[in-house]
C-alpha cells in the first residue's frame, strides 16, 4: 500500500516536506553528493555542510567539537571573502583537532527564514553560490546570540601555537 506523505515540519530547520526532518536529510545528501561529481558546486561545499550542520544542531553539532567547528566555519566564511576562506578554515581545523577543551553551547531555536529549501533547486552554479551565501546570511543572523563566542573561538584558534615539550625536570 501506496499512502502519499503529507508535509510535516523539519525539526531542525522547519522546512516543510514529505518525511519532515528525513525528507530534508534526502536533500542534504544529494547536494553533498553533487558536491563530489561536480566541482562547480563542490566549491561551496564546505558551507553547505556549516550551514545545514548548524540548522541541525542535535544531528551535526552534538558535541562541542563538532558545533565548534561549523560555527566558527560559518563564521569566517560570512565574514571573508571566497579566497581567504580555505586559509581560515585549516587553522579552525587544527585549533579543533587539539581539543581545545571547550563547552558547547545551547543552539538558538530559530534558524533563519531560510532553509535547504532556497538552494536546492539552484542548477546553475553561480546562481546556487548565490543562493548559498544568502542561507549563509540567514542562518548566521539566527545565530546572533553566539556571534561573540565564535569571535573568541577564531581569536583563540589563531592565538593558539603547539606547545613546547615539557624539558625533563621540570617542576610545573
Ligand atoms: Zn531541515
Amino acid at each position: 500500500m501506496n499512502e502519499p506523505h503529507l508535509p510535516e515540519r523539519c525539526s531542525g530547520c522547519g522546512f516543510e516536506i514529505a518525511r519532515g526532518a528525513a525528507g530534508c536529510q534526502t536533500i542534504f545528501e544529494e547536494l553533498v553528493a553533487r558536491d563530489f561529481s561536480d566541482v562547480r558546486f563542490g566549491r561551496m561545499h564546505r558551507m553547505l555542510v556549516d550551514i545545514y550542520s548548524l540548522q541541525h544542531p542535535d544531528r551535526y553539532g552534538a558535541s562541542a567539537k563538532s558545533f565548534a567547528a561549523h560555527l566558527t566555519g560559518l563564521c569566517w566564511s560570512v565574514e571573508h571573502q571566497a579566497a581567504s576562506r580555505a586559509r581560515g578554515n585549516e587553522a579552525l581545523r587544527i585549533w579543533i583537532d587539539g581539543d581545545p577543551g571547550i563547552a558547547r553551547p545551547d543552539a538558538p531555536s530559530f534558524r533563519g527564514a531560510l532553509t535547504i529549501a532556497h538552494v536546492r533547486a539552484q542548477s546553475d552554479p553561480a546562481a546556487y553560490a548565490r543562493a548559498v551565501e544568502e542561507w549563509a546570511r540567514s542562518t548566521w543572523e539566527a545565530y546572533a546570540p553566539l556571534h561573540e563566542r565564535a569571535h573568541q573561538w577564531i581569536e583563540q584558534a589563531y592565538r593558539g601555537q603547539p606547545r613546547p615539550a615539557r624539558p625533563k625536570g621540570s617542576t610545573f
